[in-house]
């Protein structure tokens, strides 16, 4: 570390036993006689802050620096600068690695992040070696030992020793259920680029080494195929696939074979090659192909973390545990084992995310956008999600745990017993009917769909299969998808969304670029109408489908008219391609407008003429009208699709549906939404689309409301002044049909509405 840096001095720093003090215990540079002498406190020195505060310290003059500690012992007068990065293990500072210099230095960013990626490195092989070095001792007091590093030095660090019981965060409600269990963090990935790698003198060895790693990269890849194939179904393969096939092509690995004979080194060889890929594939104009650029990459840094000899660490897991990561990426879903995943939280992200949609598919109570988490939540302690209410309860008392474990068992059986009444129909007491469908976007939400009573899909995003691609899937491929999705829902309806990508859908190399506003640019619609060579395969893989009869077309963030009328012409284009093929299809395909921008709603009775139903997505539809990002936890408290202004552009477009005699159906969250439910009854919604999971709890609000009563609400909703207004309407409501004395869903009930009529 020294030599890379060009520092006089390197040294690692361990916490001791007292988990108190961090004391010197390898250096090269200090006087090697102060190694295990000199010892300071936790928070005291520069080396001490790095520890207590989990970050990088660095600084140019030491000895001007108010917090620097002078230790005659290590001869440290000659040292002006110095730079500590934290050894952290699962979110426990263990320890500090710094670098010193005589002359005075401004440290860069650059030396920061290798130091940081290093001590990232260095802290479970840290640890490793501490447990290594107790295999000589007894069996006996080696397992002492070994559960005094676990209990102490990992579990407890200085900053684990929590006195204080229910510390609640708050965070966006992404998953439903209640999870109580241990917490498994999860480290963030490391950063490659400024991993020093020396190849080997012997050229043929420096090849061999890349083999090794190019069939070892191989081997993970299949491992991860089978897996997510395993979870998710089998199209969600195929991106494991084309990785797969990109190891084995000849040409990548012979450009290899012959870079390391020409220069000697895997690791230069390696990052020129992916440059020369990486900009061939940005040239490409086809997005298609443009986005296997992506893919190249992927297999790229897997290949570079196995020449480097990266390991991942990852802990072995209890049954049970509350997962906490920055982020909850596909990825996680694929290296953990679920079996043993009892919730999810994240610092950051929104409920829309993909990762936080296979959290809901799989049912696993989830929270997103959770800030502070990641410094307060420590390895092991308990915790409880609530992925109801978003709430997240670390190291709860007895008290609490017991509330907790009987809300999680009324839960588990209250849905056991609204799925034995799933053949029930969703109709008010007066008789009203009103349908209750499932969104889906993974065939395995289909069985969920069946399960939970579904009696259709109100929306299939079929987007994700793209973002399982990362890019435009083939004709083939929906061809595929769409003909499994018809067969598994037998003669109930489907509706079908074209590609809904960009903003918070970003994949790589779709032709989107770094868009300043995502959510206000070349997203859903647009995109699909600016590549009309994919909406067309799309349109018409859709209409091969309807052959059943049984699909309808749904056009995602139509914005007006004009749009409108250009996708109903490639509606037309594909239809007569389809024709001159000879291909079966449904000549009367319904084709669906969503209005999700205000623009839609105000221009509604235009929309409504030229098209042959409506579906609301309340999700982008109150983003946009309250100007409020569906996905940043910072403005999550301003969203709400009970603003009154979301209320009166649901009941304009219901008005526009009605004149023109067309459906209209209500497929954002809102749908699921307690509160809300009463509401879009009264404003005249006939069908409600969500998560297939809350289909029964809407059920049975349905099924207890009269619509007269519902539609007055309803109207003292329009002229509310604000969305608690609201809320008190709705929660009043559930209250008057005797929803809160339910036997299964009375207690999830009276936790949303208590608080809101304890405060009117
Ligand atoms: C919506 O915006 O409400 C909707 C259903 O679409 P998505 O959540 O996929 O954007
Ligand atoms: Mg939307």
């Amino acid at each position: 570390m020294a030599k890379r840096l060009d520092a006089d001095v390197c040294s690692i720093y361990l916490i001791d036993s007292d988990m108190q003090h961090l004391t010197l215990r390898a250096t090269q540079g200090l006087d090697s006689r102060s190694v295990r002498k000199v010892t300071l406190g936790f928070g005291e020195g520069l080396v001490g802050l790095a520890a207590q505060r989990g970050e990088a310290v660095a600084t140019e003059h030491a000895s001007q620096d108010p917090n620097f500690r002078y230790f005659p012992e290590t001869g440290e007068e000659r040292f002006e600068s110095l730079l500590a990065a934290p050894l952290i293990v699962q979110g426990v500072t263990i320890g500090v690695l710094v670098i010193q210099t005589a002359e005075p230095r401004h440290f860069e960013p650059a030396d920061v992040g290798l130091l940081q990626t290093c001590a990232q490195l260095l802290a479970p092989v840290v640890t490793n070696a501490q447990l290594l070095a107790l295999a000589g001792d007894t069996e006996e007091s080696r397992s002492a030992s070994v559960s005094e590093i676990v209990e102490h030095g990992i579990m407890h660090g200085p900053s684990g020793a929590r006195s204080e019981h229910n510390v609640e965060l708050e965070g966006i409600p992404t998953s439903r259920g209640i999870a109580i269990g241990p917490v498994y963090r999860l480290e963030t990935p490391l950063d490659l680029t400024n991993l020093d790698y020396s190849p080997s003198d012997d050229t043929e060895q420096e090849t061999q080494d890349l083999r090794e790693a190019l069939a070892e990269a191989r081997r993970e890849i299949d491992g991860m195929r089978e897996v997510v194939g395993a979870r998710f179904g089998p199209e969600f393969e195929a991106v494991f696939h084309t990785q797969i096939q990109i190891l084995e092509d000849h040409g990548f690995v012979s450009k290899l074979e012959q870079g390391v004979a020409e220069g000697g080194n895997a690791l230069t060889t390696l990052r020129s090659v992916l440059d020369a890929y990486r900009r061939t594939f940005e040239r490409i104009e086809d997005p298609y192909f443009r986005e296997r650029g992506a893919d190249v990459e992927d297999v790229g840094k897997r290949v570079m973390e196995k020449l480097l000899g990266v390991r991942h660490h990852i802990q072995p897991m209890e049954p049970g545990s509350v997962v906490v990561v920055d982020q909850v990426y596909p990825e996680l879903f694929a290296k953990l084992e679920m079996d043993a995943v009892a919730g999810i939280v994240a610092e950051h992200g929104g409920e829309t995310s993909h990762g936080a949609i296979f959290a809901r598919t799989l049912e696993i109570p989830a929270i997103t956008g959770v800030s502070g988490l990641q410094h307060e939540a420590r390895t092991g302690e308990m915790a409880i999600v609530d992925g109801g209410s978003g709430k997240i309860y670390l190291s709860p008392d007895e008290m609490l745990l017991a509330e907790y474990g009987r809300a999680q068992r009324e839960y588990a059986s209250s849905v056991e017993h609204l799925d034995s009444m799933r053949e029930r129909p969703g109709e008010t007491t007066d008789g009203r009917r009103i349908s209750l469908s499932g969104n889906v976007g993974l065939l395995n939400d289909l069985r969920l769909v069946e399960q939970h009573g579904g009696e259709g899909v109100g929306l299939f995003r079929t987007e994700l299969l793209a973002l399982a691609h990362r890019g435009f899937p083939s004709e083939a491929e929906q061809d595929q998808l769409y003909r499994r999705v018809i067969e598994m829902m037998g003669t109930r309806p489907v509706t079908i969304r074209t590609l809904d990508l960009g903003g918070d859908k970003g994949i790589p190399n779709i032709g989107l670029g770094d868009e300043e506003n995502p959510q206000l640019g070349c997203r859903s619609i647009r995109l699909t109408l600016e590549n009309r060579r994919v909406f067309l395969a799309q349109l018409r893989s859709i209409l091969r489908a309807s052959a059943s009869r049984t699909v309808r077309l749904l056009f995602p963030m139509i914005s007006g008219l004009d749009e409108l009328r250009e996708a109903q012409r490639a509606v037309a284009d594909a239809k007569r391609q389809l024709s001159d093929r000879g291909a079966d299809f449904d000549p009367d395909l319904p084709v669906g407008v969503m209005i999700e921008v205000p623009s839609a709603a105000i221009c509604a009775d235009a929309l409504a003429d030229e098209c042959d139903f409506f579906s609301i997505g309340t999700n982008d539809l109150t983003q946009y009208t309250l100007a409020v990002d569906r996905g940043n936890e910072r403005v999550a408290h301003l969203y709400s699709p009970l603003h009154p202004a979301v209320l009166t552009l649901i009941a304009r477009s219901v008005d526009a549906a009605q004149r023109a005699d067309i459906p209209i159906s209500i497929c954002g969250e809102m749908a699921t939404n307690p509160l809300a439910v009463p509401l879009l009854v009264g404003l005249g919604i006939n069908e409600l689309s969500g998560t297939p999971s809350q289909i029964p709890l809407v059920k049975e609000i349905v099924r207890a409301v009269d619509s007269g009563e519902a539609n007055r609400d309803a109207r003292r909703a329009l002229r509310a002044s604000s969305v608690q207004e609201v809320h008190a309407i709705g929660a009043e409501r559930l209250r008057a049909a005797g929803l809160l004395e339910h036997p299964d869903i009375g207690g999830w009930l009276q936790r949303i509405v208590e608080p809101i009529l304890g405060k009117v």
